[in-house]
């Protein structure tokens, strides 16, 4: 049904649409809108994250996906979505060294040592010199983008 949102509120409220309510919203043009944003990935899209990439995916870590931290590829300070395009799993170590771009308005900088990307669906380093470098670690060519 179509409906607008003033009209789903009042009946929500008055329990005319009981307790099994599936609401979604769509854009003429651009198709659903996703309306459930949020700031830590969940629970599903942290086993993408994981299913993705095995080990860390900075180039020579080792560190298993269940030690990683999930991270916004596009930080999500600067707008990145959580969304599992735009999801990795990260070290805490390389989470925290991930060059995360600028802050508008705030004076904030660190080392820069790369950052993480998505190129060609898979998440590689783009280094400080302009180069993308992937892990080599023998469980990265695991990963379920290296599978298909
Ligand atoms: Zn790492």
């Amino acid at each position: 049904t179509t409906m607008t949102g003033a009209e789903i509120v009042n009946l929500a409220m008055s329990g005319a649409l009981g307790d099994k309510i599936y609401a979604g919203l769509f854009h003429p043009t651009a198709g659903p809108v996703n309306l459930y944003e949020a700031r830590f990935a969940s629970f599903k899209q942290r086993i993408l994250a994981m299913a993705e990439n095995l080990v860390c995916p900075w180039p020579d870590c080792g560190v298993p996906a269940d030690r990683c931290q999930v991270h916004h590829l596009d930080a999500h300070k600067n707008g990145g979505q959580t969304n599992p395009s735009n999801l990795s799993t990260l070290c805490a170590y390389h989470n925290g060294v991930n060059d995360d771009g600028e802050v508008p308005g705030k004076n904030f900088t660190k080392p820069k040592r790369g950052r993480m990307v998505r190129h060609r669906g898979k998440v590689k380093l783009l280094t400080p010199g302009g180069r993308l470098v992937s892990n080599t670690h023998d469980l990265s060519a695991m990963g379920a983008m290296d599978l298909i």
